[in-house]
């Protein structure tokens, strides 16, 4: 069984057998378990999430949990592919700064509203632009607000003040 989202082309994902070599084993992962393979095949030792684009999922999972590769196929690459979540090492890279903000709040805190600083000119000088660019691609303003952590009014006050601040600085 492979695995397809509506919108994306060119991407089948499937669950792959791997053997106790690490080796990927070619064909339906359903080959390598010990009820359906044929005499003197080897049996799978885990399952990964593949998908035709060569991309491979970091997890493994127990040898009949199709599911769950699925799940990762769904979650790390198919819907990044489609622009409904922040891929998987954009947002691991969020919590690291995240973290590090934390830290330095207690051993450095000067150092720490430098870096707060920073991030905030981050969103607010790519926040606006990335806006309209969702506006012109069809996105509601309600999309925008929740895709922004918003409601619909909230996001479209600070779109319209920092509109406003880059206009006439
Ligand atoms: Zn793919």
């Amino acid at each position: 069984m492979t695995f397809t989202l509506d919108g994306i082309d060119g991407h089948e994902g499937r669950a792959i057998a791997v053997l106790h070599d690490g080796v990927e084993a070619p064909g339906p992962w359903q080959d390598y378990t010990l009820d359906r393979r044929t005499d003197h095949m080897p049996v799978a030792h885990h399952l990964i999430a593949g998908c035709s684009c060569d991309w491979r999922g970091t997890e493994t999972f127990p040898t009949r949990a199709e599911a769950l590769a699925r799940q990762e196929w769904e979650t790390d690459h198919a819907q990044p592919l489609l622009g409904l979540t922040v891929p998987a090492e954009l947002a691991a890279t969020i919590d690291v700064l995240a973290r590090a903000l934390h830290e330095l709040r207690g051993t450095q805190p000067l150092v720490a509203v430098e870096l707060a600083g920073r991030i905030h000119r981050l969103g607010g000088g790519h926040g606006p632009a990335a806006m309209t660019a969702a506006r012109k691609a069809g996105s509601t303003w309600a999309e925008v607000g929740t895709a922004f952590g918003m409601s619909e009014q909230q996001v479209q006050s600070w779109y319209a003040c920092e509109r406003g601040l880059i206009q006439s600085a």
